[in-house]
């Protein structure tokens, strides 16, 4: 399996002290939650979110993440942390750092003007994602998103990912507040761009699009309806955890909420889309606690499905749900360790 959007720095946001705000909008959850959590981390918190969302990923069956970062004051090497640590679990991984214009200086800005140039934190961002490709990391460039980015920042991102022969991972029109999403991207974006939500996206664009059910709920966002578009749709969890088992059904359910014509066969093609950015995949496999695991119209209406056994290329990585090359008692003790440095450090803010 594999996750096609995850924010692994987000691992140890469960249980994170309430915001001093209640968020009442999609950008009020960006501004109070999410822009605050991405700046109280540091290198050696992210090393334990990584590997605890890893940890979690594989114990679930799933062999490779496509994640995208930001921790907007610890960028440089970070993307390394990430590697390090999905490395040390035996997750395969696709990396890319979410560039962005929102921070100028120590200013947050929720929204940019495409005209304004390109800030000091989007071009490190920026060298931060080409220094991980020049080093022979498997990843593509990252954007955060269109609406806190300027013209120039998508246009040095888009140039970078055509040199080093990879697309841009993308939120797309994740709210409304990203409507002009698909008139920034349509002349910018490509085949091999990931386009992530779609949600408002007014316009067919090229790429593929990462479908993100649970997260959508979670932020009132609305239905994405990837059908409405003939891209490829591959299934992501936008960082709440990596379970792809779990987010079919509900990508299911929430389909069928919106159409009741829809089979499970067209989520389960979903699930396996994202395949194509991991080509040893192949060399994968999960045993489940379920005989009827290959028929979608069985797993759909089967909750708790577990997986058993993983092999990652050739090796039992977990066996009878337990991983056999790390500790996961251990990992969980690190992870709480940094989440309750990481708590205390947004209990400030
Ligand atoms: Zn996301």
């Amino acid at each position: 399996m594999v996750c096609a959007h995850h924010h692994l720095y987000s691992s140890l946001a469960r249980g994170m002290p309430a915001p001093a705000v209640t968020p009442h909008s999609f950008l009020s959850l960006l501004e109070n939650v999410w822009w605050k959590l991405d700046v109280a981390l540091d290198l050696d918190t992210l090393y334990w979110s990584a590997a605890l969302g890893a940890a979690e990923a594989l114990c679930s069956g799933t062999t490779a993440i496509i994640d995208h970062h930001e921790s907007p004051l610890a960028i440089d090497g970070s993307l390394d942390v990430i590697a390090d640590a999905c490395s040390m679990i035996g997750v395969k991984t696709n990396l890319s750092y979410g560039i962005t214009d929102r921070w100028d200086g120590t200013t947050l800005h929720s929204k940019v003007s495409p005209l304004s140039p390109m800030t000091d934190g989007a071009a490190r961002g920026l060298r931060e994602n080409e220094r991980f490709l020049q080093s022979g990391g498997r990843g593509m460039v990252g954007v955060h998103a269109s609406f806190t980015c300027s013209d120039e920042t998508l246009d040095r991102a888009s140039s970078l990912a055509e040199s080093m022969n990879t697309g841009v991972h993308i939120h797309v029109a994740e709210g409304i507040d990203d409507k002009e999403a698909g008139a920034r991207l349509q002349n910018r974006a490509k085949d091999n761009w990931l386009l992530v939500h779609a949600v408002h996206l007014d316009r067919q664009l090229a790429g593929t699009i990462v479908h993100n059910p649970r997260s959508n709920m979670n932020n009132a966002v609305g239905y994405a309806n990837p059908l409405r578009f003939s891209n490829d749709v591959a299934l992501g969890t936008d960082g709440i955890g990596a379970d792809m088992l779990e987010e079919a059904r509900l990508a299911y359910v929430r389909l069928r909420e919106f159409d009741v014509m829809q089979s499970p066969d067209t989520v389960w093609e979903w699930l396996h889309t994202a395949e194509k950015f991991f080509p040893d995949i192949v060399n994968d496999t999960v045993t489940w606690s379920y005989d009827k695991v290959d028929s979608p119209w069985h797993v759909a209406f089967t909750p708790g499905i577990r997986c058993v056994d993983v092999h990652v290329d050739g090796q039992l990585v977990v066996k009878n749900g337990s991983p056999t090359q790390f500790d996961m008692t251990e990992i969980r003790t690190k992870a709480s360790e940094a989440a309750a440095k990481l708590h205390k450090k947004l209990a400030l803010t």
